[in-house]
């Protein structure tokens, strides 16, 4: 290893920058405590090589500096940009670029200058309603994460990669999936208020095409047959909570009467619980708190984030003690809605995967059982479809989890190399038309949940 003396020196305070170091893992992290310092500052051998500016944080500073604002609501990634290598880059905020400049990312010399404020991207909690791409062009929607966490996450990276290629060093990081393989396939089920009927048939299924999955049970709906969950959990079956009501209240002690009775009723039974997954994948900091103190290792929720890698929530000024595993928030029931034939939803799912491969990220989908049985056809397409890249491996979500923990006691670094994803040119188009998704958004209300704390 060429760069044993890279050392990237963050103020403790901003976790934005730790937050996305903290899932990279990148080799020769070290966090300096200087309150005074007020960007990030890449060092080798002692030599500073490189630095990181928040350009918000230049307005405080540096008062001659004009910063200008402008309003965006995304941003299409450009080969040879700093965006390389990132999906459609939503904003939906004010951005702040320096008045002389006509870029959104500054690159000049060994500086880059981001235009806006890492930690307040990451800590926002809002949930609006979004398309994703197909390149059928029928796009469905859900209502996720304003902000995709892992977008920001990569920007830095890439910046990270730029500063000690000029340097003519490499960026190492520890591996995101076990034993060399390029991404991981997790299955999520929400058992959303199915007979024991339903579930028995689904687990029969998948127990047939030998699949490895995660069941997260609606306790309340299942009271009566939870012994049959107590049966069937093994190592390639992983029983979690969805919930005991179907619902995700704003207070916390509502969530915590709710969910402490769903995972007490299934520990009862001799599961373990260590892993939760939000009905309506929404989140809030309250529920961050319950699940804290239910001694939760994970949850789920694509009202928190999607379509990244696992990720440390910031709660006000620190890192939350739950891990959220972000997934891919289409399920099949949104592409039903929108009429999609059998044939579309196999090849909506094979786009994702395939997306999601050459980005290198986890491959995690979601389903409800009822959506199992009325569409087995699809899945057995998907599944096959994953078993077809012998550097996917299936996992559960615990097990996934656990790789994640394990991870950082390894030393096994490699060397970053941009990954293949090149964002499709039409694009675009899911971002244009969002006049409808804006009355849907008010019709549901959902911003109800919005900065709940
Ligand atoms: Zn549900």
């Amino acid at each position: 290893m060429t760069n044993k003396e890279i050392e990237i020196l963050v103020n403790e305070k901003d976790l934005g920058f730790l937050a996305t170091l903290i899932a990279e893992k990148p080799y020769g992290l070290k966090i300096v405590k200087e309150d005074l310092k007020s960007n990030v500052e890449i060092y080798y051998q002692k030599k500073k090589i490189g630095e990181l500016f928040d350009v918000t944080k230049l307005k405080n500073h540096l008062k001659t500096i004009k910063i200008r604002e402008k309003y965006f609501k995304y941003l299409l990634p450009e080969e040879k940009s700093l965006y390389y290598g990132i999906d459609i880059f939503d904003i939906y905020d004010i951005l702040y670029l320096l008045a002389q400049e006509n870029k959104i990312v500054y690159f000049l010399e060994n500086k880059v200058y981001f235009p806006f404020c890492l930690k307040d991207f990451l800590k926002n909690y809002e949930i609006r309603a979004k398309y994703f791409y197909f390149s059928l062009l029928k796009f469905p929607y859900e209502f996720v994460s304003k902000i995709n966490k892992g977008s920001f996450r990569q920007l830095v990276i890439n910046s990270l990669v730029n500063i000690l290629k000029q340097n003519n060093l490499s960026y190492y990081y520890l591996p995101y999936y076990p034993e060399n393989y390029s991404s991981v396939f997790l299955f999520r089920i929400d058992g959303d208020f199915a007979t024991q009927k339903t579930v028995e048939k689904v687990f029969d299924f998948l127990i047939k095409e030998e699949l490895k999955f995660t069941f997260f049970v609606d306790v309340k709906s299942s009271v009566n047959f939870l012994k049959f969950f107590g049966e069937k959990q093994n190592e390639k079956i992983d029983i979690q909570l969805h919930c005991y009501l179907h619902y995700l209240d704003k207070e916390k002690e509502k969530i915590l009467r709710n969910l402490f009775k769903g995972k007490k009723l299934l520990e009862d039974i001799g599961i373990k619980i260590f892993g939760f997954a939000a009905p309506f994948g929404l989140w809030n900091c309250s529920l961050n708190e319950v699940l804290e103190e239910l001694e939760f290792s994970y949850s789920s929720e694509f009202g928190f984030d999607y379509d990244d890698l696992p990720i440390l929530p910031i709660i006000t000024d620190r890192f939350s003690k739950v891990w959220q595993i972000p997934i891919h928030p289409i399920s099949i029931s949104r592409l039903k809605t929108l009429k999609f034939s059998i044939k579309e939803m196999v090849a909506y799912y094979q786009e994702y995967i395939l997306r999601t491969y050459h980005k290198g990220y986890p491959i995690i989908i979601y389903a409800h059982p009822q959506e199992i049985l009325a569409f087995p056809e699809v899945f057995k397409e998907i599944f096959s479809f994953v078993k077809n890249f012998s550097q996917i491996k299936i996992m559960t979500f615990t097990e996934f989890f656990e790789w994640w923990q394990k991870r950082g006691q390894t030393e096994n670094y490699q060397e970053k190399k941009f990954n293949l994803f090149k964002l499709p040119s039409n694009i675009k188009y899911i971002r244009k038309n969002e006049f409808y998704l804006k009355i849907k958004s008010f019709i549901w209300n959902f911003n109800r949940i919005r900065k709940t704390k």
